[in-house]
């Protein structure tokens, strides 16, 4: 079955998250567990998060993930920042397991001068010093390369994964639409497309992509700037959105919106457009 949803808030209450899912047409969904541009990650209430494990089940809707706040830098030379990183992560992981969320996901970071090879280092090392949870599998988000930031390409996620001492059963990645083509990738043809895939094989491999997040680019290929524009709006456009939806290797990974939210057109018009993409299974 597709599953399709979109970022969420969970204020009020993370068992609120479930009925808004429903609202905007979803049947999966995003959220994060804290202040996206803060350090604080909520304590998880037993009692809202046994009501969003039930509203979830009887609402047919999950997989969930949580998205890490933006703050996480694990590719940093700052060792505070890197603690503060390693500690926000192992909360937020803490919190996703709490709630029976399989999957987390965040952006690796920028290595802010210390070099590219140095951030993908320090990236698998701090990976190291997470303890996984049973049951939540930690997600490498591929970025669109603005500044100093890595992961923008799948041998470098594929190389943090290799660096640390955890493995793709406890780790994968999560691939987004606007990042990879801000990164150069051009899915929308069909040797792009095609290209991209082998490259995927060659590196991360196919099975290990977990998670999908569908966002149009506001800007060009390989423009390395992240900002999402509505399905079929932007610079990749409706077919190109098609193609990577539909896709045999990528088509049955759960797909989440993080598109803009102004008046008529928020999440529910991209959920419904993203369906209106898929052809049957
Ligand atoms: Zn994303
Ligand atoms: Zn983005």
């Amino acid at each position: 079955m597709f599953r399709i949803g979109a970022h969420v808030s969970i204020s009020g209450g993370v068992q609120q998250a479930v009925e808004r899912e429903r609202e905007v047409g979803g049947n999966c969904g995003q959220i994060f567990v804290g202040s996206p541009r803060g350090w604080a990650v909520s304590e998880v209430d037993e009692d809202e998060a046994a009501a969003f494990v039930e509203g979830s089940t009887d609402r047919d809707v999950g997989p969930w993930i949580v998205h890490g706040t933006y703050l996480v830098n694990l590719a940093t030379p700052k060792d505070d920042l890197a603690a503060k990183s390693i500690d926000a992560v192992q909360a937020e992981l803490e919190a996703a397991a709490a709630l029976d969320i399989p999957y987390y996901v965040f952006h690796p970071g920028s290595h802010t001068g210390a070099g590219e090879e140095t951030g993908i280092e320090n990236v698998g090392e701090r990976l190291s010093q997470l303890e996984i949870p049973d049951g939540v599998t930690l997600l490498l988000e591929n970025t669109a390369g603005k500044g100093t930031t890595v992961g923008t390409n799948f041998a470098d996620l594929d190389r943090m994964v290799a660096v640390s001492e955890h493995d793709y059963d406890d780790l994968g990645v999560c691939l987004d639409t606007c990042h990879l083509y801000a990164a150069g990738y051009d899915f929308t043809t069909e040797t792009g497309m095609d290209d991209m895939i082998a490259e995927l094989e060659e590196t991360v491999g196919v099975e290990n992509v977990q998670y999908l997040h569908l966002n149009d680019s506001k800007h060009p290929l390989g423009s390395e700037k992240d900002e999402h524009e509505h399905l079929g709006e932007g610079e990749i456009g409706a077919a190109g959105l098609r193609r990577f939806i539909n896709h045999e290797a990528l088509r049955d990974n759960p797909m989440v919106v993080e598109t803009p939210e102004d008046g008529e057109k928020g999440y529910a018009w991209n959920v419904e457009r993203a369906r209106e993409l898929r052809e049957d299974d």
